[in-house]
C-alpha cells in the first residue's frame, strides 16, 4: 500500500520578537510548500528535505545561507547536514564560507562521495568540483547582521548571556520528511551562533546531534544552543526512544525536558517516524514550524500552537 507522505520543517527556536513572527511563519510555510511539491509528485524524502531547507537558506529571515549571523571576525560560516533514513548515507559540511546553499553541497557529498563530512576549503573545493558555484563571503553578509554583531560586541563586556534575548537568536532551519516509499530523511542548516569563534562548529551538522535519520528509528532536526545539544547527542537520543516504542509526540517533549534538566539547554526539535507519526517541542518562547500531510496542513510559532 502506498504510504501517505509527511513533511515537517522548523525555522529556529528562540525568543522571536513580535515584529519578526510573520516573516518566520511565511518562511516555514514557503519551505513546506516547496518540499511538499516534491513529495506529492512522488519525489523522495531526501529531495523534499533538501528543497525545503534551500528555501529557508535563501530566505534572509533565517540563520542559514545569506543573512546568517556573523562570527567574531565578521564573517558568515555555515554548517549543514542531510541524512537518508533508508541507507543511512549522509553528507555534511562545516565552516564553509563561500556556499549560498550548504545543504546542496551536503547532498552532493551524500550522493557522490565516499566521505561523509567535509570542512572549510575542502568542502568548498568538493562543491565546486561537483558543479556548485562558489560565492564570495561578502555575498552572504547583510547589513542587519553587520549591525547586530556591532551591537553585540559593543556590549559584550557588560552583557551576561541571556539565552532568550532577541540578540541571542537561534534561527537554524531544518526539515524531516516521509515519502511514498516509506523512507524518511532529515536536513539541518545553520550559520551557527552570533559572535562565535571562527572554526566553531555547533550541533546542527553533526550526525545524531542536530540531525539524524534512520527508517528503523526516526528522523530528527534540532535547533537551539548547540553545545548542550551536542553533549546529549540529542537527535539520536530521541530517535532511539522512538525505536523503543514511544510516540514521537511524547519523545519530542521528553527530549527537550532532558536537554534542560541535564545540561540547562534551550532549544527545539522536530521528530518523525516512518509510520508518519511526528512530534514538535521547544522550551524557548517561540519556534517557527510548518507541517503538511495528506490530511492536514498547519504551522505555529508559540508553545501552545
Ligand atoms: N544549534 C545552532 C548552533 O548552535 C544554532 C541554532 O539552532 O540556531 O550552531
Amino acid at each position: 500500500m502506498p504510504i501517505d507522505p509527511v513533511l515537517l520543517v522548523h525555522g529556529g527556536a528562540w525568543a522571536i520578537p513580535d515584529d519578526m513572527v510573520e516573516a518566520h511563519l511565511n518562511g516555514v510555510r514557503n519551505a513546506v510548500a516547496a518540499g511538499w511539491r516534491m513529495l506529492n509528485r512522488g519525489g523522495s524524502a531526501l529531495d523534499a528535505v533538501e528543497e525545503a531547507v534551500v528555501i529557508m537558506e535563501d530566505d534572509e529571515t533565517f540563520d542559514a545561507g545569506r543573512g546568517s549571523f556573523l562570527n567574531r571576525d565578521g564573517k558568515v560560516q555555515l554548517d549543514a547536514l542531510i541524512m537518508d533514513g533508508a541507507t543511512l548515507r549522509a553528507g555534511g559540511v562545516g565552516c564553509v564560507e563561500r556556499l549560498r546553499n550548504p545543504v546542496r553541497a551536503a547532498r552532493k557529498i551524500l550522493s557522490e562521495s565516499s566521505h561523509l563530512y567535509f570542512v572549510a576549503e575542502g568542502a568548498e573545493r568538493f562543491a565546486a568540483q561537483h558543479g556548485i558555484r562558489l560565492c564570495k563571503n561578502e555575498d552572504l553578509i547583510i547589513s542587519r547582521e553587520v549591525e547586530r554583531l556591532r551591537e553585540f560586541q559593543a556590549h559584550a563586556a557588560e552583557q551576561k548571556p541571556d539565552l532568550f534575548a532577541p540578540t541571542i537568536s537561534h534561527d537554524t532551519v531544518g526539515a524531516v520528511a516521509l515519502d511514498r516509499d516509506g523512507n524518511i530523511a532529515a536536513a539541518t542548516s545553520t550559520g551557527g551562533t552570533l559572535n562565535k569563534a571562527p572554526g566553531r562548529l555547533g550541533d546542527s551538522s553533526l550526525i545524531g546531534c542536530g540531525c539524524f535519520a534512520d527508517n528503523k528509528t526516526a528522523a530528527a532536526s534540532t535547533t537551539g544552543w548547540g553545545e548542550p545539544i551536542m553533549k546529549l547527542v540529542l537527535a539520536k537520543w530521541a530517535a532511539d526512544r522512538v525505536a523503543a516504542g514511544n510516540l514521537p509526540e511524547w519523545v519530542a517533549a521528553e527530549a527537550i525536558n532532558y536537554l534542560h534538566a541535564r545540561v540547562n539547554g534551550h532549544g527545539g526539535i522536530i521528530l518523525l517516524d516512518s509510520r508518519g507519526r511526528f512530534g514538535i517541542a521547544h522550551n524557548t518562547p517561540r519556534m517557527a514550524w510548518a507541517l503538511q500531510t495528506v490530511k492536514e496542513e498547519g504551522s505555529g510559532i508559540s508553545r501552545n500552537d
